[in-house]
């Protein structure tokens, strides 16, 4: 039995309790009783609540432990809704999700590219707006938006403070600006964390454990949730493993320092390297500041058809990613990683391969429990997939430490 949920409020327990229910995803109530600690009778009052409010539903009856049969409940997954945006610079996608998170609809829109976010705004709107009523889902239904962006973000979460393609976003509060626009609850957050919170929602991950995602798309990001709260640090801006220095005396970065594994194994050194080694032509590389994505998916898809020199190119960043994730876990100590976005979707096996190798040969953990490494199921809409889930997450199991309760206003 775990600990009893004692010393926090009524709505803290509702929401630890419905927690339970998504990461058991189909539970009884006597199994909610064992797990959370809380009498059968309490768990019976909660779940009630639950079942009024349409969150849970009862799904038949089960026999699990040869004992009288039990009613069955999991999250009743269409009775709630949540919207994701991820912004980027060369792509807009936007998903619906239910209860679940499971994505009912999606959409791609044209990137932010270098437009004013005054512009973009009232176009995220109408799109969104368009992808609801396609989908057929019932606005009243919908609990938010939830916004993944790039880029630091100042301690409030609501600024932009600096998307590197466009300085107009500086200082801009797009959750006000989106939520007076689509009349709907606004949280945004940075893509990594997004995808964090994405991958423990739908992956039915217990609030018991702590692990943290990998996002790659232009660069890297570290998302962490511990206790079932996504960890934010001091400002928002936990994670930002692309600035490991991996080598003192390596390349200069753009933040100051060297050797950054920014430098030394992203999307822009990946396809300069492609490109240093004569594959430009055949792998039909562009080489443009704007085509920097594209170039290097094109390089991760020959290595992943096992192309003889494309291979060693995506290995080496792979290597780089490998050794800065040891290090990651042995500050952290974690139990689970989890690569997601885009940049992965093409040779992310390839990442999978060494760091599992490198966290069993070097982990300083590893005589004491392993660090497993998968990769995500949703790579390509991990950002706005997570950004969904936060909505979900930050409005109905908000945990004791959660700061996005702006969101019921
Ligand atoms: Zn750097």
């Amino acid at each position: 039995m775990s600990k009893p949920l004692r010393g926090v409020t009524a709505a803290q327990t509702h929401s630890a309790i419905l927690d339970l229910i998504r990461s058991g995803g189909v539970v009884s109530r006597v199994e909610l009783a064992d797990l959370s600690g809380l009498t059968e009778a309490s768990i019976s009052r909660i779940v009630r609540q639950m079942l009024t409010d349409g969150l849970v539903a009862e799904i038949g009856t089960g026999d699990r432990t040869g004992g009288k049969r039990r009613t069955l409940l999991q999250l009743n997954a269409g009775s709630r809704h949540a919207a994701g945006v991820a912004l980027d610079f060369a792509r807009v996608t936007y998903v619906v999700t239910d209860l679940g998170g499971t994505v009912v609809a999606r959409a791609d829109g044209e990137g932010i590219g270098m437009a004013a976010p005054g512009d973009v705004v009232p176009r995220l709107a109408a799109e969104l707006d368009d992808l609801v009523s396609s989908a057929g889902v019932d606005r009243a239904s919908l609990m938010g938006v939830g916004v993944a962006a790039a880029g630091r973000q100042d301690s409030a979460h609501r600024v932009l403070r600096s998307n590197p393609n466009a300085s107009d976003w500086e200082l801009f509060d797009i959750e006000d600006a989106l939520s007076s626009a689509t009349g709907l609850p606004v949280v945004v957050e940075n893509d990594s964390t997004c995808a964090a919170i994405g991958e423990y929602w739908v992956g039915r991950i217990p609030a018991s454990a702590d692990f943290a995602t990998v996002y790659l798309a232009t660069g890297f990001g570290l998302g962490l949730v511990t206790g079932g709260d996504v960890y934010r640090g001091a400002s928002s801006n936990v994670g930002e493993i692309g600035h490991l220095v991996l080598d003192i005396d390596g390349p200069p970065c753009w933040c100051g320092s060297r050797g950054c594994l920014e430098v030394l194994a992203a999307p822009r050194r990946i396809v300069a390297l492609a490109i240093e080694r004569g594959l430009a032509g055949e792998l039909g590389l562009h080489g443009e500041e704007g085509t920097v994505r594209e170039d290097s998916d094109r390089v991760a898809r020959a290595a992943a058809a096992g192309h003889a020199e494309a291979l060693p190119v995506i290995e080496e960043s792979a290597r780089h990613l490998a050794r800065a994730l040891v290090s990651v876990t042995n500050l952290l100590d974690l139990g689970r990683i989890i690569l997601a976005g885009p940049g992965f979707a093409a040779a992310g096996e390839i990442y999978l391969r060494q760091a599992r190798e490198d966290l069993q040969r070097l982990s300083f953990v590893r005589a004491v429990h392993p660090t497993t490494v998968s990769l995500s199921a949703s790579s390509d809409v991990s950002a706005a997939l997570g950004a969904a889930t936060l909505v979900l997450h930050s409005r109905l199991t908000p945990h004791q430490t959660s700061s996005r309760l702006a969101l019921a206003r």
